[in-house]
């Protein structure tokens, strides 16, 4: 037996045989023409066939797969009217007298390395179009059947990656799962992955082996494993596992569309945590109810420099739009301590935990926080976003934080540029300041997210980075329970909700403490919230309210 490890991008197990594909990498020849004008009419043509081609897997896409998925053949088909894109080859065909396949060639490959190298994640997997677009070209420039997985079926495929247009040409019903040694979690083909649900691993080395091909192989989608001529104790091992994850999905996929309301009739907002606008695909997957908290530090984690109003409204505006009117709670800014970004060039702390991070960062820069708050207000035109506060401890601060949002407002109105003028907004509840004085910080804000992976740390004084004290770390902490039951008390005195976004949020062995404090929202990474609709959908506040409360005094 062999193992290979790579990285789950779509969960679940498929056992099967291996077909390798590769990819013909059209060995082009370089063909020198004189007749150049006759070269670029073939070119040309050939651009209309590809053109139709990419018309005709928009349509079967937008019935298989939906229309955001679809949308990557649109792409294509932009990138073929691309002026500088045609104008390379046909100067390439007219210049240097290049036949149109070498032509193509030399372009893709001169594209494809500019848009490896660019500094946003977003850009580098367009690359991947980029050969994929020309490998179309080229194999009907050269009557080659075009670049579609042939396989016969009932097969797990191996390959070095998959093209978009490749992945949803797939038919679900003969490929088990799909596992590629190369691949982004970003790129079109992962996000196509997850939409249709196939197991799928990137980033598996040596799955291109020879030898391997024709091999019975096991597909771990969830942890990433592959087994290759697996041993019988594996198999029986694996066999239990997928049992297990089908019956386990079968049963939390029956929730979909129910409401999480306890047995005695409180419905709780069931939210998701996204770290960026891929993300959306798995919100609704999972039914979640809305968006919890969108880290919208990642998009400048990503970057070399800072992003721009524009590019920060356009994300924000798509999540905003993708949502179809479900409430997005966007976060500011909260990079410092462990989230450092070198262009931000701030100067080194002896604890940056404790230090300049956050709102902190925000209310010292104040240009860095007028762009995001400015691009937040533009977004929310589109969808129903409210703006979330990382890192409060003092009512000055959220003071401060709305006088500089009016000034945006004001700022929008004499632009006539148009936003959401009741826009929320709320703050995180995660320094032990905030949780104690929540009586005063409701009276300014709509909504309270806790964060208990802060308000952890920062009661417990114990670094979240710290594996050493992860020992002393009791996330359980009665001074914790406290602290939210304190919040969410003072929350509803000022008739706000009050909800939980940190890890604990996800602790189905905490589910009922909270619901019996009250509390209105849960927002958990995408996947457990199916788990945690069960859990919601099984407890009777009102049994266990006075014994639960009484039990952390
Ligand atoms: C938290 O602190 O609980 C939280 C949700 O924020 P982050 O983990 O991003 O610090
Ligand atoms: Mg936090």
């Amino acid at each position: 037996m062999n193992t290979i490890t790579g990285k789950p991008v779509c969960g679940g197990i498929a056992f099967g045989k291996l077909e390798l594909i590769k990819n013909e990498t059209s060995c082009v020849q370089r063909i020198r023409v004189n007749d150049t004008k006759k070269e670029t009419e073939r070119f040309e043509a050939a651009l209309l066939t590809a053109k139709k081609e990419l018309d005709d897997l928009y349509k079967k896409a937008l019935l298989e797969v939906g229309e955001e998925n679809a949308m990557i053949f649109d792409i294509h088909q932009m990138m073929l009217n691309d002026v500088d894109f045609l104008d390379s080859i046909k100067s390439n065909i007219t210049n240097q007298k290049l036949n149109a396949e070498s032509a193509v060639a030399m372009t893709a490959d001169n594209f494809a390395q500019m848009f490896s190298s660019m500094d946003d994640s977003y850009m580098q997997a367009r690359a991947s179009d980029v050969k994929d677009i020309s490998e179309r070209l080229i194999s009907i420039l050269s009557n080659k059947k075009s670049t579609s997985v042939t396989s016969g079926g009932n097969v797990i495929i191996g390959a070095l990656d998959l093209a978009p247009s490749q992945t949803v040409q797939l038919d679900k019903s003969k490929i088990l799962a799909f596992i590629t040694e190369e691949g982004s979690n970003n790129s079109h083909t992962s996000i196509l992955a997850r939409t249709m649900n196939i197991p799928a691993i990137i980033g598996a080395k040596g799955i291109l082996d020879d030898s391997f091909n024709g091999c019975d192989v096991i597909a771990d989608g969830y942890s990433g494993k592959i087994y290759i001529n697996p041993d019988m104790s594996t198999v029986l091992k694996m066999q239990e596992k997928k049992l297990k994850s089908e019956e386990k999905m079968l049963l939390l996929s029956k929730l979909k569309g129910v409401k999480p309301v306890t047995k005695d009739g409180k419905e709780i907002l069931l939210y998701a945590n996204i770290g960026s606008e891929d993300d959306l695909v798995s919100v609704y997957e999972n039914d979640a109810m809305g968006v919890g908290l969108f880290r919208s530090e990642f998009i400048y984690l990503e970057r070399k420099n800072y992003p721009t109003e524009d590019e920060q409204f356009s994300v924000y505006k798509n999540v905003a739009q993708k949502a179809l009117g479900k409430r997005v709670i966007i976060r500011t800014l909260d990079i410092g301590a462990d989230k450092q970004v070198d262009y931000f060039d701030m100067p080194e702390e002896e604890n940056p935990a404790m230090g300049v991070r956050a709102i902190r960062i925000c209310l010292a820069r104040p240009l860095v926080f007028k762009t995001q708050l400015r691009a937040l207000l533009r977004a929310s035109a589109y969808g129903k976003i409210a703006i979330m506060f990382p890192m409060i401890t003092s009512v000055g601060e959220i003071k401060k934080i709305k006088e500089i949002l009016e000034e945006e407002k004001d700022d929008l109105r004499k632009d006539s540029i148009p936003f959401n003028e009741d826009i929320e907004i709320g703050i995180m509840i995660e320094t032990p300041a905030a949780a104690i004085i929540s009586d005063l910080l409701a009276k300014e804000v709509d909504f309270f997210s806790i964060g208990t992976n802060d308000l952890t740390q920062y009661t417990l004084a114990i670094d979240r980075q710290n594996d050493a004290a992860n020992a002393f770390c009791d996330v359980h902490h009665t001074a914790i329970l406290r602290l939210i039951k304190t919040t969410v008390e003072n929350a509803h005195k000022n008739k706000i909700w009050a909800g939980i976004c940190g890890e604990l949020a996800a602790d189905l062995n905490l589910t009922e403490t909270f619901l019996a404090m009250g509390v209105d929202e849960l927002s958990v990474s995408p996947s457990l919230i199916l788990p945690l609709k069960q859990k919601i959908l099984d407890v009777n506040i009102s049994k266990i309210k006075d014994d639960i409360l009484q039990s952390l005094y």
